[in-house]
């Protein structure tokens, strides 16, 4: 099948060499020209396990280009897709801009009948204005269809390629044929295709977002209560992630979510329940206790080691890990963005290290004099007074502490992922600090 896939971001470039690999013909596009003659000389513009092998093989085999012309990628395709940004307004709505551009670029480009599918995650309703917007400049029949996209950044390969569930939004029997026959390869050992309308489409994944962050600021708020009773939030959540009603995944408090969706995507849900006049309690409650918990990692360093006067003046901490996650470098809404700010604000000299993000961190922080990044994890700890713990690289899950204790000038460690062993820190000679846990836990 030919397929056109507008955006080359982590969910465009992720999809089209997916697609590619099942043996279609995929054209990326891109209006980043510097991403486009990057990815035409081999390289790949983000970091993503295990998709750069996946590139280079199927574009060896002639079944994915990357070009900066929607016409030529989009002549002939059956289908289109639109994995453009839909980055918050400043009012929490999803800017629509990106994807209406491109799909009147889409239209005036169609040569024949195709469906054009919406990857990009977007507020109930942009069907029909995706639709308004092919019909200004097509001169052929087309139809729309919701494919919202579930994957994981750091995992994204894998869960693109083995999907939990394929949402398919159509209105359309040719449309909903073409985008099953596309997607069968994938789901072939259980079908995991859910048809439904195009608005449910476009809600599901609102929906799905918002419930894993509860899920979270749930367990975050959780383990504030915990350190004041005096209580172990990694017990309390082994305890009731083993009822099969509640599960596992998702429970693990932390400084709080980032990333490039949840925190726009809960706005954005929240401004379609304003627009709609009803009102989401939980999830606006949910997106408080994050914003508040965001400032847990760096209200405590200054806790400890402040002046009395909320001032580190004279402090240096180190920081491992800047992305929003481990096994990307995407550091969108990162909690170790807002601590890096939050320490440097108080005065502190900041030195970070991550494994992937470092570049991008920097470029993030240029403003703050006080902030720079080393090129590893020991080296970033060098002559610090505190070493804080933000995302859980494996290569920081199990730190020599001698060799730390040796190196840093002060003791004080913040675990913000509830990794390291108290135990094994303050043996070391460290004041250990994590989240959720009594101080003299023995965990
Ligand atoms: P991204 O910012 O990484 O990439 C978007 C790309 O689209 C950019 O390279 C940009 O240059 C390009 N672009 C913008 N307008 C264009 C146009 N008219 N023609 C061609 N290219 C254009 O974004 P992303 O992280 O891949 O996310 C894309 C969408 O998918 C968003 O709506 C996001 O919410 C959603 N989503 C993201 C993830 C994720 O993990 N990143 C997961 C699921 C869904």
């Amino acid at each position: 099948m030919k397929v056109a896939v507008i955006g080359t971001g982590y969910v465009g470039l992720v999809a089209g060499t997916g697609f590619a690999d099942f043996g279609n013909q995929v054209t990326c596009v891109d209006i980043d020209r510097a991403r486009i003659a990057t990815l035409e000389g081999g390289g790949v513009p983000i970091y993503e396990p295990g998709l750069g092998d996946l590139i280079q093989r199927n574009r060896s085999r002639g079944r994915l280009r990357f070009t900066g012309d929607v016409g030529s990628a989009v002549a002939g395709a059956e289908v289109v897709f639109i994995a453009v940004g839909t980055p918050q307004e400043d009012d929490g709505r999803a800017n629509l801009d990106y994807v209406l551009a491109a799909a009147r670029e889409i239209g005036a480009a169609l040569t024949g009948w195709a469906v054009v599918a919406t990857k990009s995650t977007v507020p109930v309703g942009t069907a029909d204005r995706v639709r308004a917007a092919l019909a200004e400049a097509a001169r052929v029949d087309f139809a729309v269809a919701s494919n919202p996209e579930f994957l994981k950044e750091g995992d994204a390969v894998n869960d693109f390629m083995k999907p939990a569930r394929v949402i398919l939004g159509v209105d359309d029997d040719r449309a909903r044929q073409v985008l099953e026959d596309l997607y069968a390869p994938f789901v072939r050992s259980r079908n995991r295709i859910q048809v439904v309308d195009i608005r449910s489409a476009e809600l599901i994944k609102y929906a799905a977002n918002a419930m894993l962050a509860t899920r979270i600021s749930f367990m975050n708020e959780l383990a504030l209560l915990a350190e004041k009773v005096g209580a172990d939030i990694e017990k309390v959540r082994a305890g009731i992630g083993s009822d099969p009603r509640i599960g596992t995944h998702f429970l693990y408090p932390g400084p709080g979510f980032g990333g490039s969706c949840f925190p726009k995507d809960l706005q954005a849900l929240l401004a379609t329940a304003g627009d709609a006049g009803a009102e989401l309690w939980v999830v606006d409650a949910v997106v408080r206790a994050n914003q508040r918990q965001k400032q847990i990692l760096a209200s405590r360093v200054i806790e400890q080691l402040g002046d009395g006067q909320a001032r580190l003046d004279g402090r240096r901490v180190a920081v491992w890990g800047l992305s929003f996650k481990p096994e990307t470098d995407d550091i969108r809404e990162s909690p170790a963005i807002v601590t890096v700010r939050a320490l440097a604000a108080a005065g502190a000299e900041v030195v970070a290290y991550d494994p992937a993000a470092s570049a991008n961190a920097q470029a993030e922080l240029a403003d703050l004099a006080g902030v720079r990044c080393e090129s590893g994890a020991y080296e970033a700890a060098d002559g610090a007074d505190a070493l804080v713990l933000v995302t859980e690289w494996h290569e920081f899950r199990r730190p020599d502490f001698a060799k730390l204790r040796e190196r840093m000038r002060g003791a004080a460690l913040f675990d913000g992922r509830n990794v390291w062993s108290a135990s094994e820190a303050r043996r070391a000679g460290f004041r250990y600090y994590s989240i959720g846990r009594p101080a003299l836990s023995s965990a």
